[in-house]
């Protein structure tokens, strides 16, 4: 079920695959995503992780096209940025979603604009 033994799973790339924002592999992916960027943020340049130990920026992994637009969970849908440009990015705080796996108010958006849509293309 994992790929290449690196703890990411493909079906989970698809957020109606599971229940909450964050899909059951969330940890694997943005660590996955922090490796690839070289813990840098992708928006500031600020780095982190083995360059800066634990004192150094908290990253976060960004969903570039937002869940509720239609973006997935696949590694090329997320960028690493640190915090302060994460809660930029979005216009409020980020980073507590994650810790509360009940929030799923993106998921609600999403499905609302869903049924929206196809409401809407009936009508075409
Ligand atoms: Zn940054
Ligand atoms: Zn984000």
């Amino acid at each position: 079920m994992f790929g290449r033994g690196s703890g990411v799973s493909a079906r989970w790339d698809d957020p109606d695959t599971y229940e909450g924002k964050y899909p059951p592999d969330w940890d694997f992916r943005r660590k996955a995503v922090y490796e690839r960027d070289n813990y840098t943020c992708q928006h500031c340049g600020v780095r982190s992780g083995p360059h800066a130990g634990d004192g150094g920026a908290v990253l976060h992994a960004h969903h570039q096209i937002p869940l509720n637009r239609g973006g997935g969970n696949h590694l090329e849908n997320l960028a690493t940025v640190c915090q302060s440009c994460h809660d930029r990015a979005h216009g409020h705080p980020t980073g507590r979603n994650y810790e509360n796996r009940g929030y799923n108010g993106v998921r609600i958006l999403r499905r609302t604009g869903n049924i929206f849509m196809r409401i809407i293309r009936r009508f075409l």
